[in-house]
């Protein structure tokens, strides 16, 4: 696909994607959701547990931790990883983050935060458990889906038709994603792929024209964590175009 990054940082990335059917784009940011697969906890064992909380609610918490994947284990396509939480409560209440929740051997899986709160403890109680995350996907449970945000929307064309309004500064404070700016005296379009399609700015001013770019679309990636959002981008590419390839395969021996 003839695609761009618009922008990227450590959370998400923006991309640029022209001259493929929305059908197509959209199947991308289905696939960033539901079929890259990361770790996360699927099955605990809980040797001590004095607390207040039920053993399968604790489980569940565990579960919802997101957890750092290293590529490694997308190239293998599998992997387990037993981490452990061993926790006591000697002076007082205290609350157990995750992370106390330790890989033993792969030191690179860790919880993608180390400020998530599990449980409390009063003081004398203690939890000991093994943690066992697995590869898997977002269509099979939410816990194994990387993304926070995948979204698609035309790519907005954002057309000054006079650069001098009387009421630029009202344009420019009308617009809730800041798509536009006063340079030089002039109003500009700063940012026209922030723009929502809201409309708001053409409540204020007959000058401005709001416009979808034809088969130009928008995809944007937020991760939670436990993969960088270009990795991700590129892993639904890659799983995309390997259950094409199948799906034709499949045909060709019809
Ligand atoms: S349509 Fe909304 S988001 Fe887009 S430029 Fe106008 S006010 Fe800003």
């Amino acid at each position: 696909m003839p695609a761009s990054i618009i922008s990227k940082d450590k959370d998400s990335i923006r991309l640029r994607i022209d001259g493929y059917p929305l059908s197509a784009v959209n199947a991308l940011r289905r696939y960033a959701m539901s079929e890259v697969p990361v770790l996360a906890v699927d099955d605990v064992v809980i040797i001590e547990n004095s607390s207040l909380m039920y053993d399968e609610s604790l489980a569940n918490r565990l579960g919802q931790v997101p957890l750092r994947t290293p590529r490694k284990y997308l190239d293998a396509g599998e992997g387990q990883v037993m981490l452990v939480l061993d926790a006591y409560a000697e002076g007082g209440t205290r609350t157990v983050y995750s992370s106390e929740l330790i890989a033993v051997e792969d030191k690179e899986v860790k919880p993608v935060s180390g400020e998530i709160p599990i449980l409390r403890l009063t003081k004398g109680q203690n939890i000991k458990l093994e943690a066992y995350a697995r590869l898997g996907k977002g269509k099979e449970h939410s816990k194994f889906s990387p993304t926070s945000k995948s979204v698609v929307k035309p790519t907005p064309l954002v057309v000054i038709k006079n650069k001098n309004p009387k009421n630029a500064k009202a344009i420019v404070s009308s617009c809730p994603r800041n798509v536009f700016a006063i340079e030089g005296g002039e109003l500009v379009v700063k940012d026209q792929y922030s723009c929502t399609f809201c409309m708001e700015c053409l409540k204020v001013s007959g000058d401005i024209e709001i416009k979808e770019t034809p088969g130009s679309y928008i995809l944007d990636i937020e991760s939670i964590g436990q993969l960088d959002p270009d990795v991700i981008a590129l892993k639904s590419a890659e799983i995309l175009l390997r259950d094409l390839d199948e799906f034709n395969k499949a045909v060709d021996e019809l």
